[in-house]
């Protein structure tokens, strides 16, 4: 297993105390890996730093091909990669393989085509005698921080528009989550120059705090959590480094009375539930219209009862362990509270699962109030509440009334209806009679508290540059 850091080309043990790293399925650790030291951080902010002239420089083409070398590397090297992090997150080795490496190796290659193809205003004489034109250049030393959910895809999600564009980067995954980020060093240490990327491994406080506050960074892009998301504005702040924030969400699912019952059935089984539920967009607060709330609830409560908890080996697991056990405890916390509210119907699930790991139940919770904490907080577990609604227009009022901005949807056969929703939900993404579908050309990102910034597409290759002008005196 390849548990060592990537500074400066080298490959590197950390000189850190060591963190075990554990199996949720099992509670068993796997593996302990020491992480960076303070000088190996800084060391690795100085590879980036000094590698950064370079490969700017370097022709979109040739950070293309260095792309294009990364993604058959993760293809070729698929199998694996989908075992390290199945072990380590607890997901269906089969949906790690089939769903997420490919999404991984399609990101490499939409940004090594991206990389070509960045595009903007036309020059001109905007005053006579002066012409204009637009540069976009790469922004420097860039931090990326992961959380442990998707940690392949966060990765690949931050690395390659920030290649792409011309930025070096330090990243650090999530501590709890490391092994297929480490298992990229050899990958990553074979196509691109020293310095371009560094992986450091470690804690928050420890190895991402002092890469946030660095004065040579200067990008800082995050995948996590509202509450680390606000500390690490905050200190980026103290040296005005931009900041690309992907947090929390509570996604809306509003089902109207006209809609395939069906359809929604199965989208919800499917979207609520994929990665335990441990899913910012997962389809978890559902308003249905009082003429379909019933046989919703009815239908949704047999299929969710339905769903295959279980080991990541078994090809027929349908959703694994929750991540660690207190993150197990978090969610058992609020479905317990919920449960105590007089209005609420635990449809189906609402319990630990059996054995050592850290499973919890797929779990409908039905009567939900939108003031009801089971409503208005995240979970990200696999834990999903219906609330009833009169009609869309409160639908979109009770899904608005969230602090939370970053996937919604609309399940209804009115193709007008659902055009007035999307135009006033506001969510970065909303989706009409289906949930969780993500391409690499289209971009995912939040408002609200969800924050801000895009990843996938073109636009997170813009975040990753600045416009520049430049004018001509004739
Ligand atoms: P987290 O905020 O606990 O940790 C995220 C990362 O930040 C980790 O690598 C952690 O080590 C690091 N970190 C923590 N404190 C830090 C500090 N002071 N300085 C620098 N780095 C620090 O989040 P998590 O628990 O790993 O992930 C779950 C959260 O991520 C959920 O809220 C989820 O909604 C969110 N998420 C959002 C998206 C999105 O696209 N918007 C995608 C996936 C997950």
């Amino acid at each position: 297993m390849q548990i060592q850091l990537l500074i400066n080309g080298q490959v590197v043990a950390g000189q850190g105390p060591a963190l075990p790293v554990f199996n949720p399925s099992t509670g068993e650790a796997i593996v302990s890996i020491p992480e960076a030291e303070p000088a190996q951080v800084l060391a690795a902010v100085a590879a980036a730093d000094a590698a950064f002239p370079a490969w700017a420089a370097l022709p979109p083409r040739e950070r293309s091909t260095r792309l294009l070398a990364i993604a058959d590397a993760i293809e070729r090297n698929g199998a694996e990669l989908a075992r390290l992090e199945s072990l380590n997150c607890g997901k269906p080795y089969h949906a790690m393989l089939n769903d997420e490496i490919p999404a991984v190796v399609d990101c490499f290659r939409f940004f090594a085509g991206a990389a070509r193809c960045l595009n903007g205003s036309s020059a001109g004489e905007y005053i006579p005698g002066f012409t204009s034109m637009i540069r976009r250049d790469p922004i420097g030393v860039v931090a990326s921080i992961a959380p442990w959910n998707y940690p392949l895809q966060m990765a690949a999600w931050k690395l390659a528009p920030a290649l792409a564009a011309g930025n070096t980067v330090i990243i650090k995954p999530s501590e709890v989550t490391p092994l297929t980020t480490l298992a990229l060093v050899p990958i990553l240490a074979e196509c691109l120059p020293a310095g371009v990327v560094n992986v450091v491994h470690g804690r928050g406080a420890e190895v991402g705090a002092p890469l946030v506050s660095h004065p040579k960074v200067r990008m800082v892009s995050l995948t996590g959590s509202i509450p680390t998301g606000k500390r690490l504005v905050e200190s980026a702040a103290q040296t005005l480094k931009r900041t690309h924030m992907e947090l929390g969400g509570k996604a809306p699912v509003i089902v109207l009375d006209d809609a395939n019952l069906a359809e929604v059935v199965d989208g919800i089984r499917a979207f609520g539930f994929y990665n335990a539920g441990q899913d910012c967009t997962a389809a978890c607060r559902i308003y249905a219209q009082k003429g379909i709330y019933d046989k919703l609830v009815a239908d949704l409560g047999s299929a969710i009862g339905s769903l295959k908890m279980g080991l990541q080996d078994d090809p027929s697991t349908e959703l694994g362990p929750l991540i660690y056990a207190a993150h197990r405890d978090r969610v058992v916390g609020f479905v317990d509270r919920a449960r105590e509210q007089k209005h609420i119907e635990i449809v189906t699930g609402g319990a630990k699962g059996e054995g050592p790991g850290y499973f919890y139940q797929p779990t409908l919770v039905a009567g939900a109030l939108q003031t009801d904490e089971i409503v208005q907080k995240e979970v990200f577990g696999p834990v999903v509440s219906v609330t009833a609604i009169d009609d869309l227009d409160q639908g979109i009022a009770f899904a608005n009334d969230s602090e939370y901005g970053l996937a919604s949807s609309v399940w209804t056969q009115d193709v007008g209806k659902a055009m007035s929703a999307a135009a006033v939900l506001q969510y970065g993404c909303t989706w009409i009679n289906t949930h969780f579908m993500i391409t690499n050309e289209m971009p995912h990102g939040g408002l609200k508290q969800s924050g801000y910034g895009k990843d996938m597409s073109m636009y997170a290759l813009e975040e990753y540059t600045c416009a520049r002008h430049v004018m001509v005196k004739w």
